[in-house]
């Protein structure tokens, strides 16, 4: 369903982000992302929705290149659900208001028709009693399962997740982690960036390393967790688990 191929990314700074970075990820796949801070993680997703232009290289989504036209970019940008380690809700709407907007404004659904696909999604993170709460309401793993409605509103082919958790209180992390690992267990393709060993573990079909803005070392969880191959991915495994 994605395919990077060799993707580079220098920022007007001088900055080098990603320096050829190749990845495909297959339909129902879940990648997990880990390296240290800085090692260009977060680029890559935005490079992966289209909210970062690649200086060299192809991406492509569910057969979309993601180049210059304008039809192709807002196709993607349909296609990507993204969610960050800030929610983003829109304050003045209600959780059922966050989660209906994009479908009546983009997807061009009527409302009732868009609130009856908003509680479902609201079912399915274990929200639906707050349809009718305004964010600042709800604790942060409330509001992080709220925008992960309102990514999946979109219908994405792919969910893209940068830190889900990082804002949040421990108590918290849990029920967000839940929800993330039902999206894999329904098939859903993940690409996630997170420093939850333990979701990496149990949901992860495949690890990927980064440093530097290169992947040094990828493979099957078992095998990466077990077995890693770099000792630099060995020098990092020690130090975060
Ligand atoms: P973290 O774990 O801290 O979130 P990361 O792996 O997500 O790090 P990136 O945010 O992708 O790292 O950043 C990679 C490099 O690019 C860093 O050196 C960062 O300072 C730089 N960078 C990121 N965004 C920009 C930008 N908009 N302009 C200039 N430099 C940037
Ligand atoms: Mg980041």
């Amino acid at each position: 369903v994605i395919v990077v191929e060799n993707i580079s990314k220098t920022f007007q700074n001088g900055v080098k982000a990603l320096d050829g970075v190749s990845l495909s990820v297959s339909r129902s796949e879940v990648v997990v992302v880990i390296g240290p801070s800085g090692s260009g993680k977060s680029t890559l997703l935005r490079c992966l929705n289209g909210l970062e232009d690649v200086d060299e290289g192809r991406v492509v989504i569910d057969s979309i290149p993601l180049d210059d036209t304008r039809r192709h970019r807002d196709a993607i940008r349909q296609e990507v659900g993204m969610v960050f380690q800030s929610f983003n809700l829109f304050p003045h709407l209600t959780v059922l208001g966050n989660v209906n907007l994009a479908q009546t404004l983009v997807r061009g659904k009527s409302r009732s028709e868009a609130t009856a696909a908003s509680m479902a999604l609201l079912t399915r993170v274990g929200l639906a009693d707050r349809a009718d709460s305004y964010p600042s309401q709800l604790s942060g793993g409330q509001q992080q399962r709220v925008a992960i409605a309102r990514a999946l509103a979109m219908q994405p082919t792919v969910m893209l997740f940068d830190e889900a958790t990082s804002a949040l209180d421990p108590e918290m992390i849990g029920e967000v982690l839940e929800v993330m690992r039902g999206l894999a267990a329904d098939g859903m393709t993940m690409v996630v960036v997170t420093h939850e060993m333990g979701f990496a573990r149990e949901a992860g079909d495949r690890i990927v390393f980064m440093e530097h803005g290169r992947i040094v070392e990828e493979g099957p969880t078992r095998r990466f967790f077990d077995s890693p191959r770099e000792e630099r991915t060995r020098l990092f495994l020690g130090q975060i688990l």
